[in-house]
């Protein structure tokens, strides 16, 4: 196997909408490893910044409050909870507002320092599947398995205002395809640890197929690496 004591590290990324934290969970689920969802660390951080009212230009203030936050994921009945020093801020931290926030503080490299910190620790024994947009290429480029999940901008803002609307957001569908394509582009130009797929990662577009189809590409691959690995062992 990997050498990891509690199986394989995956990484999926991509960019917003392209489905990838249904399908971390479920591909969590049927490995029986633990999802992270580094996505909603960086969510936490940015609601923590923004309560703390701190100007994301006071790097010293921010370091401050980066090396002590404590964030935290929980899985109670396969649905996570996201905690931020102890608070629950599950609901807080999914507005379209906190979207836009959470892309603009994670150009920041005091976030992003302790977010690879955190996250490093958090996977770095294995059996774990990592969804964000630096995993493959970061916060674990040695990671057995990489996946990039994307689809059409088009694809993306339809199945994130049908998210949204779902949960009773006031938006309009111009509004959210023009929220992803503001992310989409903040998070693929900073300089620090872009979203950009790893050579050695596969691809995957989500755009026409669906997410039994998508599942059944990655643990194909997941498999194939596992046979692979204990054929050289
Ligand atoms: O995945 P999600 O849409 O919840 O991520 C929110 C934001 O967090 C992204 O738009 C991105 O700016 C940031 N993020 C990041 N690196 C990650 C995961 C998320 O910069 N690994």
């Amino acid at each position: 196997m990997s050498g990891r004591r509690h199986g394989l590290v995956i990484a999926i990324d991509g960019p917003s909408g392209a489905g990838k934290s249904t399908v971390a969970g479920q591909l969590a689920q049927r490995l029986g490893y633990r999802k992270i969802d580094t996505g909603a660390m960086y969510r936490a951080m940015a609601w923590l910044i923004d309560r703390a009212g701190i100007d994301p230009a006071d790097v010293e203030e921010l370091e401050r409050l980066c090396s002590a936050a404590e964030i935290r994921l929980d899985c109670p009945n396969d649905v996570q909870r996201v905690f931020a020093n102890g608070e629950d801020v599950t609901e807080l931290i999914r507005t379209p507002a906190m979207s836009l926030m959470t892309s603009r503080i994670s150009a920041l490299k005091p976030v992003r320092e302790a977010m690879l910190r955190a996250q490093r620790l958090m996977g770095q024994g294995g059996g774990v599947v990592l969804e964000g947009r630096d995993i493959g290429t970061v916060v674990f480029p040695d990671a057995e398995v990489k996946f990039y999940l994307f689809a059409s901008p088009e694809e993306r803002g339809r199945r994130r205002f049908a998210e949204l609307a779902g949960k009773g957001e006031q938006v309009t569908q111009e509004e959210t395809v023009a929220e992803v394509a503001r992310r989409d582009l903040q998070d693929s130009e900073r300089d620090l640890a872009p979203l950009r797929q790893a050579d050695d990662a596969i691809a995957i577009d989500s755009s026409a197929i669906g997410i039994e189809e998508v599942l059944g590409i990655m643990e194909a691959a997941i498999r194939e690496k596992i046979s692979s690995t204990e054929s050289v062992t």
